[in-house]
């Protein structure tokens, strides 16, 4: 209904309408007046026959007495009727009374000034119009008197009232049907136009540039607005098909560029791969070298070389993190962490270099600090990172760590984390950039202090992947601080106990017998000669069939080889681990379970969890440390 209101053809047909009724109407009043003027005109001659005859002497002024006789001469009704004399005296009258008395007695209103000027005057009687005919009455040239009557005005007013009855009728049917006509006209000539380009422009609306583009041939304004539309749509649909080819374009690139990374990453892989399992020897050659009898000058020699390889595997440790917080492979692991615990672990690991270098170490952590769930593995990262520089741009006075619960909320804390030094400070200039990977605030930095320039852009990313912020304030030769704040749940579980540390376990012989099943001949000697400083039983075996066949799984349980745990290479000759300890696994059936822990070099994110799915208990990568690996072999004794 509304919509019909609306309309375009309804608005059309209104305005015709009233165009049509204005036209129409002033015509119609134009013509009723010359009508009625007609008949008013045709009345007055009507009104003058009695008058002219008398004065042609074709009827007698005694015809006065007759009303109806002198009614049927003029058509209409004569209420009046009296033929005076020039002094004014009635001689003849419709009403014998009258006849002998002054006609301005009878009527003194209607007295008309002089009698001998025919007069045609309006009056009102008893409710009536009537007209008042006044006419002089002449014989041989010579003026008798004059003839009065007054005469009703019906058929003409109802002559008038047909007339205008007809012209009112007719003029509505005459709008309504001009009104109709235009209406349909319009419609026939503008609805489909229209419609053709309103389906046009709904189908380009959905997307649809196939659509068929609506008529446009016509030079009128409709014609212009589909030439308009038409190029409208045209460029929208040149645009839609550049944007899908810069789509396509972006697409390719973003895969080139993806592509590109996953190379990176499989670079680095492959590179620590290749990189680690030589530094595992070396590493291990010089930690087993220190336990022997050696010169002043060859502990020199060992301990430049442990600290370079050190080194070496530090870099490449950096830029391995940095491509697996790039590649979003490091996925912060919650669990319960003992904040004390771990500030207690940092205290121990930076004590020696921060006694070498004779500065103050200070940890600050409150005692009532709280067991939290958070990435602790993470935040030992930063925090070792973040101690490090401080220690190493530090050359006399203070490091501090600290942490404080900056805010409570339910089981929600807010932890500020700290690592201020009274080292050389940072340049204002390049605090900026020092966030930047392979940035270091002076060059001449790396000569004197080494690094890569990535432990900060680790650090920042994985801060950033807790859900917190680092931030930097220094001054140039007085100091810096680094710091972040993070929101952690409070575990509800009890802490537990920490580790005891200590050389007094290093040197307890744990007694286990262990297989080895690596192919690498150095890496075999590193890891059998530790192993046999601890006390272990060790078998080797070259590589995952070896090591199949050393277990005899497929002989009854009675007649199998005992192992505690088996240390199993990843990347092998022949069988590689992942595949040997499946077959373990099935050949093991309802037996024994041994513990197998993998060895490998392959030390990206998420290998853990496969290697966990294919039967493994555990993991530690390599080069691997002494006490990683005492730490594990502890558990299985
Ligand atoms: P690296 O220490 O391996 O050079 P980082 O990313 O850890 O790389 O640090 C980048 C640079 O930021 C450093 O080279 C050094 O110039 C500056 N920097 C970081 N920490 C400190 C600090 N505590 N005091 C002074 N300068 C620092």
């Amino acid at each position: 209904m509304v919509k019909t209101f609306t309309s375009l053809s309804f608005k059309l047909g209104l305005a015709i309408f009233l165009i049509a009724s204005v036209l129409l109407s002033s015509l119609e009043i134009f013509y009723m007046r010359g009508f009625f003027g007609e008949i008013d005109d045709r009345l007055a001659l009507k009104a003058e026959i009695p008058g002219r005859l008398m004065n042609q002497q074709a009827i007698p002024y005694s015809i006065v007495r007759n009303r109806a006789a002198l009614s049927r001469l003029v058509g209409e009704e004569i209420v009046y009727a009296a033929v005076t004399q020039p002094n004014g005296v009635v001689f003849y009258c419709d009403q014998p009374e009258h006849e002998g008395q002054p006609y301005s007695e009878i009527d003194p209103d209607h007295v008309i000034g002089e009698e001998d000027v025919a007069r045609v005057v309006g009056v009102r009687e008893d409710g009536r119009n009537l007209l008042l005919i006044t006419t002089p009455l002449y014989s041989d040239g010579q003026w008798l008197g004059a003839l009065r009557f007054k005469m009703g005005t019906g058929n003409a007013g109802l002559q008038k009232r047909r007339y205008a009855i007809g012209f009112v009728g007719g003029g509505i049917a005459g709008i309504l049907l001009i009104t109709l006509a235009a209406v349909l006209l319009a419609k026939k000539l503008t609805v489909p136009r229209f419609n053709d380009i309103l389906r046009c422009l709904s189908a380009v609306e959905k997307g649809d540039f196939s659509v068929a583009r609506p008529r446009a041939e016509s030079l009128d304004e409709l014609g212009e607005l589909g030439r308009g539309v038409n190029r409208m749509i045209d460029r929208l649909a040149r645009q839609r098909d550049e944007q899908e080819q810069l789509k396509l374009e972006l697409q390719t690139a973003k895969d080139d560029a993806e592509k590109a990374s996953h190379a990176k990453s499989e670079f680095l892989a492959n590179m620590s791969h290749e990189i680690r399992t030589p530094m595992n020897g070396v590493l291990g050659m010089a930690q087993l070298m220190k336990d022997t009898e050696l010169s002043k000058e060859q502990r020199e020699y060992v301990q430049t070389i442990s600290s370079s390889a050190d080194n070496l595997l530090k870099i490449i440790n950096n830029i391995l993190d940095l491509s697996r917080v790039e590649m979003g492979k490091f996925l912060p692991n919650i669990a319960p962490v003992d904040l004390r615990k771990l500030m207690e672990e940092l205290n121990v690991f930076f004590a020696p270099a921060v006694k070498e270098k004779g500065l103050e170490l200070r940890i600050d952590c409150p005692a009532d600090l709280p067991l939290i769930r958070a990435d602790e593995g993470g935040l030992r990262q930063i925090l070792i990172n973040l101690m490090a520089n401080a220690i190493k741009f530090t050359q006399n006075g203070r490091v501090e760590l600290g942490v404080q619960c900056l805010e409570k909320n339910g089981n929600e804390r807010v932890l500020g984390f700290r690592v201020r030094d009274t080292g050389i400070g940072i340049d204002n200039d390049a605090l900026e950039l020092i966030f930047n990977e392979f940035t270091q605030a002076d060059g001449s930095h790396t000569r004197e202090f080494g690094g890569s320039g990535l432990g900060l852009a680790i650090s920042k990313k994985m801060v950033e992947q807790l859900g917190g912020k680092l931030s930097v304030a220094s001054e140039l030769g007085v100091g810096s601080e680094f710091g972040f704040n993070i929101t952690v749940n409070v575990e509800e579980a009890p802490a537990a106990p920490s580790i005891a540390t200590g050389d007094a376990s290093e040197e307890e012989a744990l007694g286990l017998k262990v297989l080895v099943v690596e192919d690498n001949k150095l890496n075999q000697r590193v890891i059998v000669k530790i192993l046999e400083k601890m006390g272990c039983e060790v078998q080797l075996a070259e590589n995952g069939k070896e090591g199949l066949s050393a277990l005899k799984l497929t002989s009854p349980p009675e007649e199998r080889p005992y192992f505690d745990i088996v240390l199993m290479d990843i990347q092998m000759p022949v069988l590689d681990g992942l595949r040997a300890t499946a077959m373990i696994r099935a050949q093991e059936g309802d037996g024994r379970r041994v513990p197998i822990i993998a060895i490998t070099a392959h030390a990206m994110k998420g290998d853990r969890e496969k290697f966990l799915e294919e039967g493994m208990d555990g993991y530690l990568s390599k080069p691997v440390r002494r006490e990683d690996l005492r730490d594990v072999l502890k558990q299985y004794r």
